[in-house]
């Protein structure tokens, strides 16, 4: 498949001993998920980027040149295999201003013959609700931006991926997740905070 990488930020020094990003998709354009410096040192001559249509119309036109804009609910290709921008957006009626719907994106896409879904920043949509035949999902918890413990736990029942990692959870209890959700759906944590 090669390799993919969700909104990379940060000290791109940290990224020396990691392979090559062969692909790079960004949700949205908050600090915390786009950081155009970071993206300036990932991207090789053939990365290829997808980004949301906001994030699109920030990046340099050389960076244009080798991105896909997509917008919810559309469908494109990630090295020569679908890929979907799923609706993430906030539904609380103080959280609207953070994620207001119809401008950022999560996205399913499959790798290594696995259906992938990256939620991005969203509340537990109707969206994602309906979700089906999800292998691996990353579902983030944290409060004010995104939903708490209890929804995402809700949220993920719903759509019942074979696979949950928690992420983008700073300062949330993902154990508390973890004693929340019902179902077969197996909890998968990783390092993220590291
Ligand atoms: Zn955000």
């Amino acid at each position: 498949m090669g390799t993919v990488y969700n909104d990379p930020v940060g000290d791109p020094a940290k990224y020396a001993d990691l392979p090559a990003a062969d692909a790079i998709l960004v949700t949205h354009h908050h600090g915390d998920h786009f950081n155009l410096d970071t993206l300036t040192a990932l991207m090789g001559d053939e990365t290829v980027l997808i980004t949301n249509p906001t994030v699109y119309d920030k990046l340099p036109a050389d960076m244009q040149a080798q991105a896909t804009a997509l917008a919810n609910g559309e469908t494109g290709q990630l090295l020569g295999m679908p890929i979907e921008a799923i609706p993430a957006y906030n539904t609380t009626e103080d959280r609207t201003k953070y994620h207001p719907k119809g401008r950022d994106n999560g996205y399913v896409l499959i790798a290594d013959g696995l259906r992938i879904y990256i939620a991005g920043d969203t509340e537990g949509t109707d969206e994602m609700r309906a979700l089906t035949d999800i292998d691996v999902a990353f579902v983030p918890m944290n409060l004010p931006f995104t939903m708490d413990e209890d929804a995402a736990a809700d949220a993920v029942a719903a759509f019942a991926p074979k696979v949950v990692y928690p992420y983008h959870y700073k300062n949330s209890d993902v154990f508390a997740f973890a004693d929340a959700l019902t179902g077969d759906t197996q909890i998968k944590m990783a390092k993220w905070y590291v």
